[in-house]
């Protein structure tokens, strides 16, 4: 349910109302926009019948949110949710952000020869995963906390942001320790003590979306981190399982501008995991630019057939740039920035 205030309430009316909701049992989520301030409330909606409250002073109605999902509806907030960075990179305005690197942290060396790409083309986000969900339990797991560290000291020497995979409840405080943005994997979509627990964190959350999950089932994903209190969510469009085995993922662009009617929140796209091939990644690139993404993940690795994983879907540091390069056209035709 939405308790929308009339545009001149009071902090005291709205101090009364948050009382009142608290007291029924029911957890209220204030958000303050330009226009007027709105109180989202979760729960048994049976407790909170329709009338009295809108008698309350300072209400000017109440509505049910009809979409299973609530807090991260366009129904509960209409303005786009812009996921700010304390280095001042923010996701979900004008400018696109570009995440790039290597699938997994290999090497210190390795990670420093892509990071000097990936500043080199003006992304934001040095992106590897240090725990890797891997089909085959005989392939290559990651480095653990080593990879986190050498994310950590890489990205801070070349001014970057860290995203990186968290995998497992027990390791989201260590993972939080390094990085500047979860990143919670396809795999895990729908791991719901997983998305409980990072709704507790003060980092800003990637949620991929799952291989075979609808985007109604994605959002309440997103709803599970936002109704524990983490409303810094960006979406990520990776490719999904469809009947097509050319590629190794359908990438359904068609999600970027249904989620941006149905939700508030940012969205980017991976063509690498969406494509699962190198030479099909920077046209999708630069489709979901122009379908409206708000930035874009990208896997780069200096020499691919050495990769330890995903090499067939890793662009070459030229070829990156290139990518780089062609998207900013795209997004200035469309009206945004890279
Ligand atoms: C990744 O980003 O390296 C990854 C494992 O992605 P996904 O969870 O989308 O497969
Ligand atoms: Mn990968």
């Amino acid at each position: 349910m939405i308790i929308v205030l009339k545009s001149d309430a009071t902090q005291k009316q709205i101090d009364h109302i948050v009382e009142k909701v608290k007291g029924l049992g029911l957890k209220p989520q204030v958000s303050k926009g330009v226009e007027r301030t709105i109180i989202g409330v979760i729960g048994p909606e049976d407790k909170l019948s329709v009338q009295p409250l809108e008698v309350f002073p300072g209400v000017e109605k109440v509505m049910p949110i009809l979409k299973p999902y609530k807090l991260v509806s366009r129904e509960f907030k209409n303005e786009n949710t812009v996921v700010s960075f304390p280095n001042g990179v923010k996701i979900g305005g004008k400018k696109l952000v570009m995440m790039a690197g290597p699938c997994s942290v290999e090497s210190k060396q390795m990670l420093i020869n892509v990071a000097k790409v990936v500043k080199k083309a003006g992304a934001s986000f040095l992106r590897g995963g240090a725990f890797k969900p891997r089909t085959s339990p005989y392939n290559f797991q990651g480095l653990g906390e080593e990879g986190l560290k050498y994310l950590r000291t890489v990205a801070d020497d070349m001014g970057l942001l860290v995203v990186t995979e968290v995998m497992d409840t027990r390791d989201v405080q260590l993972v939080e320790r390094y990085c500047d943005m979860l990143q919670i994997g396809a795999r895990n979509m729908q791991n719901f003590n997983l998305l409980k627990e990072v709704g507790l964190s003060k980092k800003p959350i990637l949620l991929k979306r799952g291989l075979a999950s609808t985007i109604k089932e994605w959002l309440l994903s997103a709803e599970y981190i936002a109704s524990n209190g983490n409303l810094n969510i960006v979406l990520c469009e990776r490719g999904i399982r469809t009947f097509e085995d050319a590629t190794r993922n359908t990438m359904d662009l068609n999600a970027i501008p249904v989620v941006k009617q149905w939700s508030h929140l940012p969205i980017i796209v991976d063509p690498s995991h969406g494509t699962g091939s190198w030479s099909w990644v920077a046209p999708l690139a630069k489709g979901a630019v122009a379908v409206g993404a708000d930035g874009l993940m990208i896997e780069v690795h200096p020499n691919p057939e050495e990769a330890l994983s995903d090499g067939p879907q890793s662009l070459l540091p030229e070829k990156f740039l290139q990518l780089m390069e062609d998207s900013r056209k795209v997004a200035h035709a469309v009206g945004r920035e890279i």
